[in-house]
Formats: structure tokens, C-alpha cells, sequence
């Protein structure tokens, strides 16, 4: 109902004859306050698919942007906790954590992965949307508890490389996602192609 903490995003995703908001990952783009660094929302439900979150789960998400990732995860009755460098990022994390009603839920580290794991509870998973490199993978192996879930996107071809790498040793699985959307070409239309995204999502 909008009389539920989520109101302020809940009533701006009011539909026809509905309110509240959908059960699904992936909401629009513009729910989430953003400098345009953000995972888009096809992407974004295929991320928290591999992610698989569940009640009382914790995730790191480590490079969290604006932190749609783990408002998402947090939707879906987690807790998270957001890593992230840049200043102004982590303010448009704080407010979105405010309007998603999830202030208690989403923890928000301002710092540098790793250095910025210190003292944190461990996760149950991890997602890795910026910053993944060797190192940080050797690091999460080691802090990481049995079983917990890693899910990372690349978008450069550096990155993608390491995840193909990690993969022919590691398991896991492998999906790059290709996808277009429809946009005005002159008087016509023309699909726009994004750049692919590689996703690796293994259990640590
Ligand atoms: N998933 C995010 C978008 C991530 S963009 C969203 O949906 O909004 C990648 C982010 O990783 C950027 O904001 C960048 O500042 C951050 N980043 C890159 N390396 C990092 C590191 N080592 N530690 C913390 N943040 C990092």
C-alpha cells in the first residue's frame, strides 16, 4: 500500500490500476537517483537472477555506483552493504537507500576495495560492478565463507579476459549479454546496440 515505507518510489511506479512495487529485480533506471553509472535494468534483473538473494542474505557490493544493486537485493528482504570511492556516488546511495524506505538495510561504506572490507560481517554473496581485478579475487577467495556467491559484470575487454580466465579454473558459469532497444532513426526506427556485458557468477 503507499502508506508502506517504500511509498515515495512505490507511487512514481504507479501503473493502471496498481500500486506498490513490482516483486521483480530490474525497475526502471529512473527510480534510482544516478550519474547515468548505474546497471541498467535488463541487466540489472539478469544480475540479481545470478544473485539470487533471499531473506536475510548479506551482500557486498563492492564498486555499488548508485547503489541500485543493493537496494534491490534489499527488496527482496536482504541486507546489504555498499562500497564505493567516489563521494557524490555514495550521496546518491544514501538517497536512494532513504526513498526505498531501506535506511536500515543498506549499510554504505565510502572507500576502496579492499581496504574497505575491515570489520565488515561477511557476505553470503558478493557483487563485483567495478574495480574487479586479480588481486580482488584472490582477496574475496580468501575472506569469503564456503559457499557464498560471486556474480561479476565486465564491460572492458581487460576485464573480460581475467573473467575468462577465471572461469577455465574456477567453473562457474559464463553469459555475455547482448541486448538493443528500439530508438527513433529519422522518420523510422533503429535498434541501438549496448555494449556487452560478460557475467561470471561462481560459488567461492
Ligand atoms: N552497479 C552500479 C554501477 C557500478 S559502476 C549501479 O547499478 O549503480 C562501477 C563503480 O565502481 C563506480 O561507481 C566506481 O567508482 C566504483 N569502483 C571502481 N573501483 C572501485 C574500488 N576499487 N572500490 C570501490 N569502488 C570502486
Amino acid at each position: 500500500s503507499l502508506t508502506d515505507v517504500r511509498a515515495p518510489v512505490a507511487l512514481a511506479l504507479q501503473v493502471a490500476g496498481t500500486t506498490g512495487l513490482p516483486r521483480s529485480a530490474g525497475l526502471p533506471d529512473s527510480s534510482f537517483a544516478s550519474d547515468g553509472q548505474i546497471t541498467k535494468s535488463p541487466i540489472r534483473a539478469l544480475t540479481l537472477a545470478a544473485l539470487a538473494p533471499r531473506p536475510g542474505l548479506h551482500l557486498w557490493d563492492i564498486g555499488a555506483g548508485s547503489g541500485s544493486v543493493s537496494v534491490e537485493w534489499c527488496l527482496a528482504g536482504g541486507h546489504a552493504t555498499a562500497i564505493e570511492q567516489h563521494a557524490n556516488r555514495v550521496a546518491n546511495i544514501r538517497s536512494n537507500a532513504d526513498s526505498f524506505g531501506l535506511t536500515k538495510s543498506l549499510q554504505i561504506m565510502q572507500g576502496l576495495a579492499p581496504q574497505a572490507f575491515a570489520g565488515l560481517s561477511p557476505p553470503d554473496a558478493i557483487f563485483v560492478g567495478g574495480g574487479f581485478n586479480a588481486a580482488l579475487f584472490d582477496g574475496l577467495k580468501t575472506l569469503a565463507p564456503p559457499a557464498c556467491k560471486l556474480v561479476v559484470n565486465a564491460v572492458t575487454l581487460e576485464t573480460e579476459a581475467l573473467l575468462t580466465q577465471l572461469h577455465a579454473v574456477h567453473g562457474g558459469e559464463l553469459l555475455r549479454i547482448e541486448l538493443a532497444h528500439a530508438a527513433p532513426l529519422g522518420r523510422m526506427r533503429g535498434w541501438v546496440s549496448a555494449r556487452p556485458v560478460v557475467q561470471w557468477s561462481v560459488v567461492l
